[in-house]
């Protein structure tokens, strides 16, 4: 594959970071009372999740209790994101991260990703996504001219695709029954399968 320039922008969660299984594994597999491993999480929205029964609030509790105590010790990162984002940084890339997370995780973010991705990135966007200052990625994405964004979400997927910037999508269980139909958007199941599309 090759780019015409050496901008990739990418997302955070499940993509550099292991968000949904980190979740988890704080809660002890369990949402509300019921056993959850990550075939379960078939939804980025866990109140959509029929298993589960969630309000809006408890699922968006969730997420921000598990925010509000992350750190290096308790969110991991995704397997081979660390040997591949080092990769395409050896490789000249400006790599910049463009995270839908709201200023408020602003310091536990850039903390975590100095500990497992020192010095490898450019720049930290946060999109502020489902508040009245929010941005969106794929204006973020083009208006610096990526040639790649990377991304687990569906929606910011398509939307990436449709200002025409290529973008590989993270298999995740929630994006799984999600047909692509964009030619400029390809499945990667692994980082490593990104180093190969890179190669
Ligand atoms: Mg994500």
């Amino acid at each position: 594959m090759s780019l015409p320039n050496k901008t990739i922008t990418i997302d955070c969660d499940g993509v550099l970071s292991a968000t949904a299984e980190s979740i988890l594994t704080y809660n002890h597999h369990t949402i509300k009372w019921i056993s959850a491993d990550i075939n379960d999480i078939t939804n980025h929205r866990f109140h959509m999740i029929p298993k589960f029964w969630l309000t809006i609030d408890e699922a968006k509790d969730l997420w921000y209790r598990f925010y509000e105590q992350s750190s290096h010790e308790n969110l991991f990162p995704e397997p081979g994101a660390i040997h591949a984002v080092r990769d395409l940084k050896e490789q000249w890339y400006r790599l910049i991260v463009v995270t839908a997370r709201v200023d408020a995780w602003k310091d536990q973010t850039l903390e975590w990703l100095e500990y497992y991705f020192p010095d490898m990135f450019d720049d930290v966007v946060f999109t502020n996504d489902l508040t009245s200052s929010a941005k969106k990625k794929w204006r973020v994405s083009s208006r610096l001219w990526a040639s790649l964004h990377i991304d687990d979400h569906i929606d910011y997927a398509e939307c990436t695709c449709n200002y025409v910037v290529p973008t590989f999508l993270f298999t995740k269980p929630w994006n799984r029954v999600y047909t692509v139909k964009n030619p400029l958007m390809t499945r990667v199941q692994w980082w490593k399968e990104v180093l190969v599309h890179m190669a």
